[in-house]
């Protein structure tokens, strides 16, 4: 695999949304200002605030010196598609030199889960995938990932059809890594934006609220079991047999099945944490009973669940969904057979909520 093309945005001045507390107090201490100025920086960061002019409690020639030396990422809401079934709101941001990701909203019984997008575009390859016709343009940083949070957050607070107005209208408190792009892909950023938004200071959003999936990049799933032992792990599978997860997903041909379940079974006994086995369900090529059988055998005995979702058909890929009703069936054995299974519910279906679409159609 050719190294990752890294194409950083441009920033005049130093992006604070990139840096922890610590290191916006030696930012502050550069420009000759004590550490509790930063500590007042970092409180309206994450209460949204994008404009140094509302940041009341600072004297306005600090507030003048602080935009001279910092900016603060504020991507452009440039969509947004509200789904009638279910209130689940994807958004296209917009962020200032021209990229555009995805970012959606979703509603649960447990709290607002926000799918945050890890990188501009894919290199990846999934056949079916939507995220990846383009290739990557680049990688997010870790403050452009914070920024999709801070910006929905803002978004969902303004919005007076809310009904009530209450925080839980519109505080996230999960995270998926599951937008666009591969999240080991983009490990350093990605590592960087789990601490900012765990930090109790700021977002403090437990590291047990927080899911990262991947297609399989083996090395950085062990990678990720010894620095995030707390954090959800998700393992895109799609295939039981070598031949036919290579013909979805290219990954497959550098870490193929043997590697990714071995992976994934050190992963457990480290971190004695169940991993999720997504499988995307495709008609007449993983939906066999077979299929079914042969998952069993694979996943047998390990600390994991598997969950199912039907294929979102993207336009030209030539893949096709399945039955509502095979994915149940599909379900049934594996759970006969003693697995834990959940089919995906679909959030959103009535707005293309499926991963990079938005993207992909402007
Ligand atoms: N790069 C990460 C995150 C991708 S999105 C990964 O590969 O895991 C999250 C999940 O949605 C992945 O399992 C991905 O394979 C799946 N997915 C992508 N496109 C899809 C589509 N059109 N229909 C259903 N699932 C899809």
């Amino acid at each position: 695999m050719l190294p990752p093309k890294i194409i950083e945005q441009r920033h005049n001045g130093m992006e604070l949304l990139n840096l922890s507390l610590t290191e916006l107090e030696e930012a502050a201490k550069a420009l000759g200002e004590p550490k509790y100025r930063a500590r007042q920086l970092f409180d309206w960061l994450y209460k949204g605030v994008t404009d140094f002019d509302d940041m009341k409690n600072l004297p306005a020639s600090l507030r003048e010196k602080f935009k001279e030396n910092f900016e603060i990422s504020s991507p452009v809401i440039t969509k947004e598609q509200v789904s009638k079934e279910d209130g689940t709101r994807k958004f296209l941001l917009e962020y200032s030199d021209g990229i555009a990701i995805e970012t959606v909203f979703m509603k649960y019984k447990y709290g607002n889960t926000l799918c945050v997008s890890s990188q501009a575009g894919c290199r990846m390859g999934c056949k079916f995938c939507a995220s990846t016709v383009n290739g990557l343009s680049r990688n997010l940083t870790s403050g452009e990932m914070v920024a999709e949070i801070l910006t929905v957050e803002n978004r969902m607070r303004e919005d007076l059809n809310n009904g009530s107005r209450s925080e839980k209208d519109w505080r996230i408190g999960h995270v998926v890594g599951m937008g666009t792009g591969e999240p080991f892909d983009n490990y350093e950023n990605v590592s960087k934006f789990i601490n900012l938004i765990h930090d109790p200071n700021g977002l403090n959003i437990s590291m047990r609220n927080i899911t990262v999936s991947t297609c399989g990049l083996v090395p950085l799933i062990d990678r990720f079991g010894d620095d995030f032992p707390q954090v959800n792990l998700a393992i895109s599978l799609h295939g039981t047999t070598d031949e036919i997860r290579s013909s979805m997903m290219p990954i497959n041909n550098r870490y193929p099945i043997k590697e990714l379940i071995e992976a994934a079974k050190t992963y457990t006994e480290k971190t004695n944490r169940r991993i999720t086995f997504e499988y995307t369900m495709v008609n007449g090529v993983n939906d066999s009973d077979e299929d079914a059988i042969r998952l069993i055998k694979l996943l047998r005995g390990m600390l994991c669940h598997v969950n199912i979702i039907p294929l979102n058909n993207v336009e030209g890929s030539g893949f096709d969904t399945v039955s509502r009703k095979r994915a149940g069936e599909f379900a049934e054995i594996l759970e006969k057979a003693g697995l834990p299974v959940t089919v995906r519910r679909e959030l959103g279906r009535d707005i293309d909520a499926a991963c990079g679409q938005l993207r992909l159609k402007s």
